[in-house]
């Protein structure tokens, strides 16, 4: 059968590196995502004290071309729909059961799922080889704290000797059109250690803000001022530990698939351009069995 109508669950790099180039190709494409905005891991944070990239740093030279595809993909993206299963239509075709109430959507000649690998599991339980596979994957976690000063705090990040439970801390672009607010002069986001965020999943985020804020000015080597604005976020999958060996998951019986950072990339790749690789040699292995 051929795939005329395809939903793809997830609108981070990879869903949307697999969906643009389905769409290019003449696939009716339909993204589903539960966040607020498309980006998944390397979409950044609205806060009062403006814009701050919580997730990948290394994210940053390929935003641009993100944000095109997001734009042409834009009629064809729902957010803040939650996928809760993927369920037989009839006729070899595909439906997707939402929480929160919604009424489904279908039917799809296939379903693509891009999430990280442990939702993607639960989801593609109908295509038992696949989940399995990704039932194998394991992601580390990760708690990041975003800080600002309404003075500059005066500090180089090289200056910052990170310890446990910090593992890297990073200060936000300060030019114009970098997310910056006025009334903060200077801003950071701090990430745990895998092991660190591992063993304080459970911890309340007011209390996991304050112990990293601690940690930060020992880093720093002074005692900080009070930020003006500090919120806590636990990304529960932060990185993939293995990826497994394939570009992407697909099977051409049942017409599901995966793709995103469970799966394997060229040599030299970090994790976004392994997501967008898997993305693309998903597309191309669906529009190689229509
Ligand atoms: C703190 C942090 C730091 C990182 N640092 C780096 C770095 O320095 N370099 C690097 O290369 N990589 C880094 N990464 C990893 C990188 O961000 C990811 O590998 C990459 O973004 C994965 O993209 P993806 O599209 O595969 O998955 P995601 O970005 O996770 O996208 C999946 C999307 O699926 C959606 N979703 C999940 N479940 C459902 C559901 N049931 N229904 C609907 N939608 C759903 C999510 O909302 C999300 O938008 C970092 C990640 C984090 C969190």
């Amino acid at each position: 059968m051929t795939a005329r109508r395809v939903a793809v669950v997830g609108a981070g790099v990879a869903g949307v590196a697999c969906a643009s180039h389905l769409q290019a190709c003449g696939v009716e494409v339909s993204v589903f995502d539960q966040g607020e905005r498309p980006g998944g891991r390397c979409a950044s944070l609205s806060t009062p004290a403006g814009q701050f990239h919580h997730g990948a740093a290394g994210f940053a030279g390929h935003a641009e071309a993100f944000d095109e595809q997001v734009r042409a993909l834009a009629a064809r993206l729902s957010l803040r729909h939650e996928v809760a299963a993927i369920e037989p239509a009839g006729d070899e075709r595909w439906r997707l059961r939402f929480h929160a109430g919604r009424a489904p959507e279908g039917p799809f000649d296939a379903v693509i799922v891009a999430t990280p690998p442990e939702p993607a599991a639960v989801l593609l339980q109908p295509a038992g080889e696949l989940s399995a596979a990704l039932r194998g994957v394991r992601s580390e976690p990760c708690w990041c704290v975003v800080s600002a000063w309404a003075a500059p705090l005066g500090l180089k990040p090289e200056a910052v000797v990170c310890d446990a439970p910090l593992r890297q801390v990073r200060e936000e672009e300060r030019s114009p059109g970098s997310g910056r607010v006025a009334g903060y002069a200077s801003r950071w986001v701090l990430q745990a250690t895998p092991y660190w965020s591992a063993n304080n999943l459970d911890v309340p985020a007011a209390q996991v803000m304050r112990h990293l804020l601690d940690a930060f000015g020992k880093a720093a080597g002074r005692r900080l001022a009070r930020p003006a604005y500090a919120a806590a976020h636990l990304w529960r999958q932060a990185r993939v530990l293995q990826p497994l060996a394939d570009a992407c998951g697909w099977s051409p019986g049942l017409r599901l698939g995966a793709c995103g950072d469970a799966w394997s990339g060229a040599a030299g790749e970090n994790d976004v351009e392994r997501a967008v690789s898997s993305g693309r040699a998903l597309a191309e292995r669906v529009l190689a069995s229509t």
